[in-house]
């Protein structure tokens, strides 16, 4: 009971104009809305293009998405 709100699985949260379902404790999956499939994100990686290519020269880069689950990580 520290106040804080359940995280659910598989439950739709909404940041900014993404929707992030999550399938675990540091992993989701995202829906984007300029982007046809559903994204595997977790907070080490993502599948997006955007991720697999700055990832080649930025070990560190986090794109949207995996700062959309970082989001909805620390918020609950
Ligand atoms: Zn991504």
């Amino acid at each position: 009971m520290n106040g804080k709100k359940e995280l659910k699985l598989f439950e739709p949260y909404e940041v900014g104009d993404l929707v992030v379902f999550l399938t675990g404790e540091d992993s989701a999956n995202v829906i984007d809305a300029d982007c046809r499939w559903e994204l595997q994100t977790t907070t080490t990686g993502c599948n997006c293009c955007t991720y697999r290519f700055r990832s080649r020269l930025d070990k560190d880069f986090k794109c949207r998405h995996m700062k959309a689950l970082l989001e909805v990580l620390k918020a609950y």
